[in-house]
């Protein structure tokens, strides 16, 4: 199990407290630096290689659903890859 360090996804505070687990066990939060309630950006437990990898294989082939068949991951979760890291 890797510890990260939570930051808040609103303003990047890592001034946290836990705040509970969403129905889908995300873990939610309360930032004390500007006092707003969120949750962590959902882990997907692909690694930064694989993760990587695959944004390769998009930008060369540029076909979300043949990626999907490829490397059975979620075509939205690859979007929202190419969305943060154009
Ligand atoms: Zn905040």
């Amino acid at each position: 199990m890797i510890t990260k360090t939570l930051t808040s996804t609103r303003c990047g505070s890592s001034k946290l407290t836990r705040n509970g687990k969403t129905k889908a066990d995300k873990q939610k939060f309360h930032c004390q630096a500007c006092g707003c309630y969120g949750t962590l950006a959902p882990d997907y437990g692909y690694s930064e290689g694989r993760k990587a990898e695959i944004l390769r294989a998009c930008h060369e082939r540029s076909s979300l659903r043949r990626l999907e068949r490829t490397f059975g991951v979620a075509r939205q979760t690859v979007a929202a890859w190419l969305k943060k890291s154009p």
